[in-house]
C-alpha cells in the first residue's frame, strides 16, 4: 500500500478510537455529577459498551495490520503519526499479550478483593485481606512472565509495572530520584518536628458557607486563567479533571465549611491539570494524543499551580486583599504571611492523602519501596503490616496503632495496581524542576506578585501543554531541557522553603 494512503487510514481509524473515548469522558463526568441514580443500569450498559469498542478496536487485526505496515517507515513519518504508532502499539500490546481467560479471571479477582479490602479496612483486619493481596500478587507476577520482552536491559520484571504508569521509568531511576530525596526530606523532616517555630493555622479552620467559597472557586478559575468558557466546574466526593477535548475541559471540587484551604487548593490544583488540557496544540487536539502525556507531566501541571504558585509568599501577596473582599469579617486581621504560613503547615502523619507538601513524598517512598520487595521475592505478604510500620518510624517518626490507618489505607493494591504509587511524587519533583528553568528566563516570584500567571501559562505551553501526548515524559524533559527528571530540584525546593519556615 502506498504509504500516504496507510497513513490517512490510520488516523482516520485511530480518530474513531479517540471519538468513542471522547463520549466516555463525558459519561464518566455525568456519571459522577448529575446523572440520576434511576439511570446507573443502563449507564453502565453504555460505558460498557464504548470500553468494549475502544479495547476492539486497539487489538484488531486491522490495528495489528497498520503497525506491521508502519514500522518499517517509522522514520519517513511526521513527529505526529510517529507518536501515534508509539501510542497504538503500547495498547496493542498491553491488549493482546494477556489471554482473554486471564484477564477475566484478574477482573473477578479485582471485583472481590475491592470488596474484601474495604471490609478488612472497616474491621481493622488484615488478615482477611491478605490471601486477596497474595493471589493478586501471584497474578501479575504471572503477566510480568508474559511480558517479559518488555523489560529494559539491565532491568527487573517491576520496571514493566512502573512503565505502565509513567512511561520510561525505571528501579533505577526511581531508586536515584527517592535516594536524593530521601537524604534531604528524612533529616529536614526530623528538625521541623524537634524545632520550636510553631504554625498557626486555626484562624482559616473556620465556618465559610459554601456559597462564598463557590465565589472564591470563581475567583481563583479566573486569575489563574482556566477558561471557564471552554471548562465547568463541578462539586463530587473526589475532585477530577476530565473532558472530551480542549474546547469542553472540566473539573470538580468539593466544600468544606469549616476548612476553606481544602477546596481552594482543590480549585488550584484541578486548574492545572485543565489548563495543560486546554493548550494543547489545534493539529493534535482531536485525536489520540490530544490529552497529557503522562500521569507524572500532568501532576507536574496541577502541582505548579497549586504548590509552586498557590503555596508561595508572592501569591499571597497577590489574592490576600481580593480574597478578604469575598471572605467574612473574622478573617480581615489576617496578613499574606498568615496566610503562607497556614497553608505551609507541614506535620508527620499516617495517611497519605492527607499529608502536607514536604512530608508527602516519604509516604510514595515508603510504598515504593516494599512494591519493590515484593516483587523482587524480598517480604512475605503476612509480614507487611510490621513492615509498614517499621517504615513509617523510620522515615517520619510515626507509626500506626492499627492497620486500617497503616498498611490498608489505600485502594491501590486491592486493585493489583502495583506500580502506581512512585508516579504520586512525579509531578511535585517535575514540578520543581520546570520552575528552576522558568526562572532562567523569568522572574517567577515578581510574576505571582503581579497575577501575571499568563506569562507562566504561556512559558509552560511552550515546553508542555501544546505537546499533548507526542513525547514521552523522557524525550520532553530531555528535549526541552537536556536532562531527564532530577530530584535535586525538588530536594532543593523543599530544603529552601521549608528550612526558612521553621528556622532549621
Ligand atoms: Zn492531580
Amino acid at each position: 500500500m502506498q504509504l500516504e494512503k496507510l497513513v490517512t487510514d490510520f488516523k482516520a481509524y485511530v480518530e474513531r478510537i479517540a471519538m468513542y473515548g471522547q463520549a466516555m469522558s463525558i459519561i464518566g463526568f455525568d456519571a459522577e455529577t448529575v446523572a440520576p441514580a434511576g439511570g446507573m443500569a443502563m449507564r453502565a450498559k453504555r460505558a460498557g459498551f464504548f470500553g468494549l469498542e475502544i479495547f476492539k478496536m486497539r487489538t484488531s487485526d486491522e490495528m495489528k495490520n497498520f503497525l506491521s505496515e508502519l514500522a518499517p517507515h517509522l522514520q519517513e513519518l511526521d513527529k505526529e503519526t510517529r507518536a501515534m504508532y508509539r501510542v497504538c502499539k503500547k495498547g496493542y500490546d498491553e491488549g493482546t499479550k494477556i489471554p482473554p481467560e486471564k484477564v477475566r479471571e484478574f477482573a473477578q479477582l479485582r471485583s472481590e478483593a475491592g470488596d474484601i479490602w474495604v471490609q478488612a479496612r472497616k474491621d481493622n483486619d488484615f488478615s482477611a485481606f491478605a490471601p486477596y493481596l497474595q493471589r493478586l500478587i501471584d497474578m501479575k507476577k504471572e503477566f510480568l512472565v508474559l511480558r517479559a520482552d518488555e523489560m529494559p536491559e539491565g532491568g527487573v520484571p517491576y520496571d514493566i509495572f512502573l512503565s505502565d504508569f509513567e512511561e520510561g521509568m525505571t528501579v533505577t531511576m526511581y531508586n536515584d530520584f527517592f535516594d536524593k530525596l530521601k537524604a534531604v526530606v528524612v533529616p529536614l523532616v526530623k528538625k521541623i518536628a524537634a524545632s520550636d517555630t510553631k504554625i498557626d493555622s486555626g484562624f482559616v479552620e473556620t465556618f465559610v458557607d459554601i456559597d462564598t467559597q463557590r465565589k472564591i472557586s470563581d475567583l481563583l478559575a479566573n486569575k489563574i486563567g482556566y477558561d471557564l468558557n471552554r471548562g465547568h466546574i463541578g462539586e463530587t466526593a473526589h475532585p477530577f479533571c476530565t473532558g472530551p477535548e480542549k474546547s469542553d475541559v472540566r473539573i470538580t471540587t468539593r466544600y468544606d465549611e469549616n476548612a476553606i484551604f481544602s477546596s481552594f487548593y482543590g480549585i488550584l490544583h484541578e486548574c492545572g491539570h485543565a489548563i495543560y488540557e486546554q493548550n494543547v496544540n489545534d493539529d493534535i487536539a482531536n485525536n489520540i494524543l490530544g490529552s497529557g502525556t503522562s500521569m507524572g507531566i500532568h501532576e507536574s501541571q496541577s502541582r505548579f499551580y497549586e504548590n509552586i504558585i498557590g503555596r508561595s509568599l508572592p501569591f499571597w501577596q497577590y489574592i490576600s486583599d481580593d480574597l478578604k473582599g469575598i471572605l467574612p469579617d473574622s478573617f480581615k486581621s489576617a496578613t499574606p504571611q498568615m496566610f503562607f504560613e497556614a497553608c505551609n503547615k507541614s506535620e508527620p502523619s499516617l495517611i497519605r492523602v492527607e499529608a502536607d507538601e514536604l512530608t508527602y513524598s516519604l509516604h510514595v517512598i515508603i510504598r515504593f519501596e516494599i512494591e519493590k520487595m515484593i516483587f523482587a521475592g524480598e517480604v512475605e505478604v503476612k509480614d507487611l503490616p510490621k513492615l509498614w510500620n517499621d517504615k513509617y518510624q523510620e522515615y517520619l517518626g510515626v507509626s500506626s496503632p492499627t492497620d486500617a490507618d497503616g498498611v490498608l489505607q489505600d485502594i491501590h493494591w486491592s486493585m493489583g495496581a502495583f506500580g502506581y504509587f512512585p508516579t504520586y511524587a512525579l509531578g511535585s519533583a517535575y514540578a520543581a524542576q520546570l520552575l528552576h528553568y522558568m526562572n532562567k528566563e523569568m522572574d517567577v516570584d515578581a510574576l505571582i506578585t503581579k497575577g501575571e500567571f499568563d506569562k507562566i501559562t504561556a512559558w509552560l505551553t511552550e515546553k508542555i501543554h501544546q505537546h499533548g501526548s507526542t513525547y514521552t515524559p523522557n524525550e520532553l524533559m530531555e528535549m526541552n531541557f537536556g536532562e531527564q527528571l532530577n530530584g535535586e530540584y525538588f530536594a532543593k525546593y523543599l530544603n529552601d522553603k521549608f528550612g526558612s519556615l521553621y528556622n532549621v
